[in-house]
This record gives structure tokens, C-alpha cells and sequence, in this order.
């Protein structure tokens, strides 16, 4: 076992806007300090450097955006664009984005903390995103109602306004992206609030815009925390559907905010997802992506499969396996090409990730860390065993390289435990039997399941979202149309 020390022979770029700081709002087209003066900073979880300060956006400078993005949306030259137009713009975003994908990647890595060959691959997804949505601005059909010789009935698909978009830090650059690339191909205009610990790429990606033909004020980004920035986007009366990728806690309240208005709302949270292992499984690749399931990332994603239910039979079997995956992981700087995992994002979430696993010795698990050992913010994959389903480790998102292991002895037992959670975001299952794998797929609690796979998500062919308390509506898919539009019946008689 090894304690992780940052080789200082490996290159730690610096882009040159973290040598710009401090960083401003984009609002109806320019760049503007935040009205109160007020900044916070962006800070690398590898080594603690503060990188730069942002601009923490105020209800005034909330307000300024929203109203630009209203005048916007009603302006001709976007609410009457051609949709191939508009499907060219989306493509521009695209090729803009994969032109600078490593500077937007090193963003990333160095203001969260993920392997750069990660932050790369999460820049790759966003341009195929921006990609798939630009195809359907030409396929926005509405529809034509059957009706009487004396009347024409049909359907208009219209956009809805203005949309908030709220993301997360564990994806900074494909949240917003799956957020953004819909809420444009069907006509809306947007307000962005990144997350106050992943803020560059997403500044970076508003100044790329400069680089493209969106019209002004179609884009507005306004950094900042949750309760003074997030907050007052919420509960601004212009805004007419919020979309949000962050914590359950907090799109609950989100949900309650917008009832007062009946703002429309998609929420995509939490999860807790389990992971079952029947007795066919092919058991050295179910430990491989099992591991993978709640490592990757350093088990920053709401998809990780954290409680890990296998078969009594091969349990001994699989536990090797699994510990033996978990020991292959590569800890270190994220600029490392050999690394694998990255620090966690912020002293705060590693307390906190700490504080369940002091939680589950304490309640008599046993708790096992391989591979090498922390330091500094890092974290090694982390098994929990000798606990229950009902602990408070199994029951509560634990955001970091950790999972539980719990045995099942049939079928139903196992899709029980599955499904005794609050949330229902993803499930994976592992057998090499059919039957058992579409049996289990029906009866999961869950928004995507995963047959002998993990961790997969489609650049916006696949609908994505949770059941439960993970969140509200789908993004991707054919539905999404329906988050970002509204139905119009057009009635003509004659
Ligand atoms: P968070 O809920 O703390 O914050 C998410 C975003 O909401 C941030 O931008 C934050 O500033 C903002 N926010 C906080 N309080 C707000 C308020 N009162 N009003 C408006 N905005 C507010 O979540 P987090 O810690 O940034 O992210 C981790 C969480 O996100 C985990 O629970 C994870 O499962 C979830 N997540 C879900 C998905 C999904 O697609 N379902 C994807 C990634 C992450």
C-alpha cells in the first residue's frame, strides 16, 4: 500500500482563463461582474490551489438574465428561426465544443478532480449530444386531428419560454449539455447556474458560444451558490420551466418552489442504485463492472451501483473477485495518464463520505478500503460488509468509491431488496439466463437498467431518468420533447 503523492514531474496545465479570474456573468450576450461585487472561488481538490474567483450572480443579476433571455425568446430572429437554422447552430456548438476539447476537459479536471482521460470523454458525449439534437428541429411534427368536413384540427409543438437549467458538479460539462442542446432544438432560451464547485468549463463554454450564431441573450449564464443564485432563478416568475440535475433534498424543495407558479419542472437526482448478481452470472465480468459501477469517477455519479446483492452460492467466490478489481484501481493526479481515480471533489463532500463510513463501523460493519490508502482528498474503492439493507449506509446516497455487499437466496428476494429504496435511478443486473435478466428489467424500480453492463448512457437515443424519488420526467428519448414544449389544439371551423 502506497500513500498518493502528486509526481511533480507531471504537467498540471493551466488554461489561460484560470489565469483571467476574476471570472463574470454572460448575460444577454456580454460579460458582466456580479452586481454586489461578490466572487467565491474555485478550488483544485488535488492539491487545495485556489484556481480562480467566479462571480456569485445576485437576485438582480438573476433577474437581468431572465429578462434577457424573455426578450430573447420573443425576439424574431430566434422565435422565427428556420429550423434548419437552428439545427446548424446546434451543430456549430458542437464542432466548437470538440475543438476545444482538451482545454474544456482540463476545466474539468482540474475544478473537480476527475482523470483528465475522463473529463475528455465527458466533453466527447457532450459534442454527440449536441450532435443528436440537432436533428430535431426539422422533426418537430405536430399533428393533424381526425374531425367533421367542417372543421381542420390539428396540434402545434411550441416552446415553452425560458428555461432554467441547474446541473451538479459531477458532470459540469454533460448536464449542461443535456439540458441546453434540448432546451435550444425546440426553440427555448436558457439560463444557466452550474454548480458553484465546477463553474470553468461551463464559463469557457459560453465564451465558445461567441464562436457560433446564437443569437443574443439565447444563452445567459449566471454562476453561483445554490441558496442566493439558485434560489432567486427558481423562484423568478419569468422562468417557465426548470430543469435540474442535483441532490434529492434539494430538487424537492425545487419541486415545492415551483408549484407556486406551476413552473414545469424536470428533476433528475439521487440514486441508490443496487446491483444484483444471480448464481449463472459470469462472475469475474460482473466483479470487473460491478467495480467499475461504483469507482468510476470515484463514485461521484448518481448511477453507481452501491448496494451489491449477489447469490448466497457464489458469494465467496464473487467477494474475491470484486476485492480483486477494487485493488486494480489506479489512484493519483488526475493529469496522470495512468490514473484511474481522482481525488473527491471538495474537503466537504470527503468529510461527508467519510462521516458514513465512521457511521457504518460504528453500527458494526466492517468497513475495508483496498488498494492504496488516502491521503489528501482521495479516497480507495471501499467495500461494506456485514450489513443490512436498512443501514444507513445502504439506504443513503454515499457519493464516493464505496458499496455495500448483502447476499440473496432467490429471485424475488433479491428484486425486494432491489427495490427497498426511496430512489429508483438505475439498476444492474448480472445473469446469463434471459429469462431472469427481462423478468428482473420489468420489475426493477428503475429508470434505466443495465443487463450485464454498467454505468452506459446514450448521447440522447435513450430516455433517462428516475422512478421515485430520483426525479421527475426523462431526459433524452422521444420525450423529451415533451419537457421542452407545449401542446397547442388548434380548432378551425368553417
Ligand atoms: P445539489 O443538490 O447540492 O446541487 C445541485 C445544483 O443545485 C447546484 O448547482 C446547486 O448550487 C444548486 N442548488 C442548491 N440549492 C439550491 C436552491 N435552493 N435553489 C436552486 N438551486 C440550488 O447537488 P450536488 O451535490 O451538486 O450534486 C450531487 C447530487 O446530484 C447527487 O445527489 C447526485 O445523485 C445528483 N445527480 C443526479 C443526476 C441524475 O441525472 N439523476 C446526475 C448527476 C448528479
Amino acid at each position: 500500500m502506497s500513500v498518493i503523492q502528486l509526481d511533480p514531474t507531471i504537467v498540471r496545465p493551466v488554461p489561460e482563463l484560470i489565469e483571467r479570474g476574476p471570472l463574470k456573468l454572460f448575460i444577454d450576450g456580454g460579460w458582466v461582474a456580479a452586481s454586489t461585487g461578490e466572487t467565491f472561488e474555485s478550488i483544485d481538490p488535488a492539491t487545495g490551489e485556489v484556481l480562480t474567483t467566479i462571480a456569485n450572480g445576485s437576485a438582480d443579476d438573476v433577474d437581468r438574465a431572465v429578462r434577457a433571455a424573455r426578450r430573447a425568446f420573443e425576439d424574431p430572429s430566434w422565435s422565427e428561426m428556420a429550423p434548419y437554422q437552428r439545427s446548424r447552430i446546434l451543430l456549430q456548438i458542437a464542432d466548437v465544443l470538440e475543438a476545444h476539447t482538451d482545454e474544456l476537459a482540463t476545466l474539468n479536471s482540474r475544478d473537480m478532480g476527475g482523470p483528465f482521460w475522463l473529463t475528455r470523454l465527458e466533453i466527447g458525449i457532450a459534442v454527440e449530444v449536441f450532435r443528436h439534437y440537432a436533428g430535431w428541429p426539422t422533426k418537430l411534427y405536430g399533428q393533424v386531428a381526425p374531425s367533421d368536413p367542417s372543421s381542420f384540427n390539428y396540434v402545434l409543438r411550441q416552446p415553452l419560454g425560458v428555461v432554467a437549467a441547474i446541473t451538479a458538479w459531477n458532470g459540469p460539462s454533460l448536464q449542461p449539455a443535456w439540458k441546453i442542446a434540448p432546451a435550444l432544438a425546440t426553440g427555448n432560451t436558457v439560463v444557466h447556474k452550474p454548480a458553484d464547485w465546477s463553474s470553468l468549463s461551463a464559463v469557457r463554454f459560453a465564451e465558445l458560444l461567441a464562436e457560433t450564431d446564437l443569437p443574443r441573450g439565447v444563452f445567459n449564464l449566471v454562476t453561483g451558490d445554490g441558496a442566493g443564485t439558485g434560489e432567486a432563478l427558481v423562484r423568478h416568475p419569468g422562468v417557465n420551466k426548470i430543469t435540474f440535475t442535483g441532490s434529492t433534498p434539494v430538487g424537492r424543495h425545487i419541486a415545492e418552489v415551483a408549484s407556486a407558479d406551476f413552473k414545469h419542472v424536470t428533476l433528475e437526482l439521487g440514486g441508490k442504485g443496487p446491483v444484483i448478481v444471480f448464481a449463472d452470472a459470469d462472475l469475474s465480468q460482473a466483479a470487473r463492472t460491478a467495480a467499475l459501477g461504483f469507482c468510476l469517477g470515484s463514485g461521484q455519479g448518481c448511477v453507481a451501483g452501491s448496494r451489491i446483492f449477489v447469490h448466497s452460492s457464489v458469494k465467496d467466490e464473487f467477494r474475491a473477485l470484486l476485492l480483486e478489481e477494487m485493488r486494480s484501481f489506479t489512484l493519483g493526479d488526475p493529469f496522470d495518464p495512468a490514473s484511474q481515480m481522482g481525488p473527491l471533489a471538495s474537503k466537504q463532500h470527503y468529510d461527508r463520505v467519510k462521516g458514513y463510513l465512521d457511521a457504518a463501523r460504528q453500527h458494526g460493519a466492517t468497513v475495508e478500503s483496498v488498494g492504496t490508502t488516502d491521503s489528501g482528498l482521495y479516497l480507495a474503492p471501499t467495500l461494506i460488509e456485514n450489513t443490512t439493507n436498512d443501514a444507513l449506509t445502504s439506504r443513503e446516497e454515499i457519493f464516493g468509491p464505496v458499496a455495500s455487499l448483502m447476499e440473496f437466496t432467490d429471485f424475488d428476494e433479491a428484486i425486494r431488496a432491489g427495490n427497498d429504496t426511496v430512489y429508483g435511478l438505475a439498476a444492474t443486473v448480472f445473469t446469463r439466463d434471459l429469462e431472469t435478466a427481462h423478468r428482473a428489467a420489468r420489475l426493477l424500480d428503475a429508470g434505466t437498467v443495465w443487463i450485464n453492463t454498467a454505468n452506459e448512457v446514450s448521447a440522447g437515443a435513450m430516455p433517462f431518468g428516475g422512478f421515485k424519488q430520483s426525479g421527475i420526467g426523462r431526459e433524452h428519448g422521444t420525450q423529451v420533447l415533451d419537457a421542452y414544449t407545449e401542446v397547442k389544439s388548434v380548432i378551425v371551423r368553417y
